[in-house]
């Protein structure tokens, strides 16, 4: 049987269980699926062991025909979900608090985010912006426009991932600066692309084996509050790196220093108040273009509409994607315009870049934030969990630290009485929450961290039982 493992935590093993009959979807015993979106019942509800039997059922099916470097952290087999959870084969309903890796902040099938996706759908699925364009691309570029940092003129271009929209950005900035050099941080993940692997910083289980990696690609150090051995300003971390930068790359060389306002992968880290404006003060005085990659941490997420916002920084280009669209694949690079039109035409593109139906989707999940008020939201759901957690911390000496901005939320978790990461923690305390209905994820350059990204239209109740449940979980694992 092959076992692996993401992020410290142990993943089910991919042969089927011995004695489970394999089954199929049309199985008339078995309950239809059900309908998703916010009007699913938000409860948490447990009804076989997780994964139940018809999710291993299918997990041995798929391990004859998936690939087998595809992970999956929590192998329950999804039939609906909406709001705060989902459903799985089995009629469990587990409590989201992953949202697809930060993707469905707006829920999942949401109501705007549906009907705009199904009416572009039955009007036309593709035709190619590079072909033949079409409304929904430029509406999704205006609304950027509008959204993004700063009140600059702004251009975008659309594309299918966040890697392949860091890698756009890495293009754009080359070709405006004439430069090679891009500079990236410690802990930094900006994607699975061969550029962007040689981008992000963690080799298992991300670039192992995969190289060579692409070249002029230089790393700094990062300001990592918690981990600093000795206590530094923002302003002084941001000084140590740029310092790294000149001496060991010439700043005259670099095209773009890109940096997440908030790490996601990487753990979740706040970088020190000051440090991305000295950061950006840096870059603007020597003709380097500041990149924010967005990717996880925008779109309402951290309280804000982009992360940056916090501190008033305005990034020459931002990279988007997750968020964007309410779970259907779209990408953005957004900049200043005399930036992106600096490439030559026809240098940017793709079949699918701005596909239709994802933009219609796109324009319905913007709607819904807006509707919502989903940055409010945010910092509501994260007063709660900073608080919950932040009292928790101060009984459990295994949390090193609770950390994170809106509805982004991380707890670190070491050995006792120092800053030594517990990977193992992080995996049974994730184990444990999935068994009771709860999916948490886990993160960090040493797997320790357990983050929070709640769907930021989760009933307060909901996050609440959620919490008490993660409380249990971390209150048992650290007894004895
Ligand atoms: C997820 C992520 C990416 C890569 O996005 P994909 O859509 O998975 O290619 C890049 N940067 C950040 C900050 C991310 O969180």
């Amino acid at each position: 049987m092959l076992e692996m493992s993401l992020n410290g935590v142990r993943l089910a093993p991919l042969d089927a269980p011995e004695g489970v009959t394999t089954v199929t979807l049309t199985d008339p015993a078995l309950p239809t699926t059900t309908v998703g979106g916010p009007d699913l019942p938000q409860e948490r509800r447990v009804v076989t062991e997780i994964p139940g039997p018809r999710s291993r059922a299918l997990h041995g099916r798929r391990s004859a025909a998936v690939a087998a470097g595809v992970g999956s952290l929590l192998p329950v087999y999804v039939a609906a979900a909406g709001g705060g959870v989902l459903v799985d084969v089995d009629g469990n309903s587990l409590i989201d608090l992953g949202s697809g890796i930060g993707v469905t902040g707006v829920g999942n099938a949401a109501a705007q985010v549906v009907s705009r996706a199904q009416q572009q759908v039955a009007s036309f699925t593709h035709t190619c912006f590079m072909v033949a364009p079409y409304e929904g691309y430029v509406d999704v570029c205006e609304a950027l426009a509008r959204l993004t940092p700063g009140g600059h003129p702004k251009k975008s271009a659309l594309f299918n991932s966040g890697a392949e929209a860091v890698e756009n950005a890495v293009k754009i900035a080359r070709v405006a600066s004439g430069r090679d050099a891009v500079v990236v941080f410690d802990h930094a993940y900006h994607g699975r692309t061969n550029l962007t692997m040689a981008m992000t910083a963690k080799s298992m289980p991300y670039k192992h084996g995969f190289g060579p990696f692409a070249g002029e690609v230089y790393r700094a150090p990062m300001s990592y509050p918690f981990r600093e051995p000795a206590p530094i300003s923002g302003a002084e971390a941001a000084r140590r790196a740029t310092s790294m930068i000149e001496k060991s790359v010439g700043a005259d060389q670099v095209a773009c220093v890109v940096v997440e306002p908030v790490q996601g992968e990487g753990g979740f880290v706040v970088p020190a108040p000051g440090f991305l404006p000295a950061l950006s003060g840096w870059c603007r005085d020597n003709d380097v273009l500041l990149v924010a990659d967005e990717i996880q941490a925008g779109f309402c997420r951290t309280g804000d509409w982009f992360a940056c916002d916090h501190e008033g920084v305005v990034p020459d280009l931002v990279t988007t994607a997750k968020g964007i669209a309410g779970g259907l694949p779209l990408a953005a690079v957004t900049g200043r315009a005399e930036v992106m039109d600096a490439v030559h035409a026809g240098g940017l593109g793709g079949t699918y870049g701005g596909n239709p139906v994802a933009c219609a989707a796109a324009l319905g999940a913007i709607e819904t934030m807006r509707e919502h008020d989903l940055p409010a939201a945010a910092r509501r759901l994260g007063a709660m969990m900073l608080g919950r957690l932040g009292a928790l911390a101060e009984r459990l000496p295994a949390i090193g630290e609770v950390r994170g901005r809106g509805a982004m939320v991380a707890i670190e978790l070491v050995r006792p009485g120092g800053t030594e990461p517990d990977a193992a923690l992080a995996g049974a305390v994730s184990a444990a929450c999935h068994a009771a209905g709860v999916l948490t994820l886990t993160c960090g350059t040493y797997g320790n961290v357990l983050r929070l990204l709640p769907p930021l239209v989760i009933p307060d109740a909901l996050l609440s039982e959620a919490l008490d449940v993660l409380e249990d979980a971390l209150r048992s694992a650290t007894a004895g």
